[in-house]
C-alpha cells in the first residue's frame, strides 16, 4: 500500500453521504464513517442510537459491516461529525479498530482545516492485548 492509495476527499465525501443516515435521537451528535479495505473496498456506517441511549457508533457499524461480509484487512477510516468538529473514535472502536486493523490509518475531519490523519496505534498506544495467551492473537497472522 502507498499513500497515494488514500484518496481523502472521496472517503470524507462518503463519510458525509453516510452521516445523513445516522439516527441519533438521544445525543442530537450525528457522526458518519467511512472504511477502506486494504483492495479499495469502501463500507459505510453511522451511529444508531435508540432514544434510550442504546446504540452503535458509526465507525464500529462500518468494521462490523466489512467483518460480516467477509473483509479482513484495512487501510483507513474516515470520520465526519455534527456541526463539522473533528471526531476521533471513542475508546471501544479505538480498541476493536485496533484488534481488525492495527496499522489503520484514521482521518477526522474538522471544518475548515486540513483533515487530520492519525494512526490507530497512535490514537490507542496500549490496547488491550492478551498476547500469546489470546488465541485469537496466535491465529491473527492466518485468516482471522
Ligand atoms: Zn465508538
Amino acid at each position: 500500500m502507498t499513500e497515494s492509495f488514500l484518496d481523502i476527499p472521496l472517503l470524507i465525501k462518503t463519510a458525509e453521504a453516510a452521516f445523513q443516515h445516522a439516527v441519533a435521537p438521544s445525543s442530537g451528535f450525528r457522526v458518519g464513517a467511512v472504511l477502506q479495505t486494504e483492495d479499495g473496498v469502501l463500507f459505510t456506517g453511522c451511529n444508531i442510537e435508540s432514544p434510550v441511549y442504546l446504540g452503535m457508533c458509526a465507525e464500529r457499524v462500518a468494521l462490523f459491516k466489512a467483518l460480516s461480509e467477509g473483509f479482513r484487512r484495512f487501510y483507513a477510516l474516515a470520520l465526519v461529525c455534527e456541526e463539522g468538529m473533528a471526531c476521533p473514535p471513542c475508546g471501544t472502536c479505538r480498541q476493536l479498530l485496533w484488534e481488525f486493523a492495527p496499522s489503520l490509518q484514521v482521518i477526522t475531519v474538522d471544518t475548515g482545516k486540513p483533515p487530520q490523519i492519525y494512526k490507530i496505534i497512535d490514537l490507542l498506544p496500549i490496547p488491550f492485548e492478551r498476547g500469546e495467551r489470546d488465541p485469537f492473537r496466535t491465529k491473527k497472522n492466518s485468516s482471522i
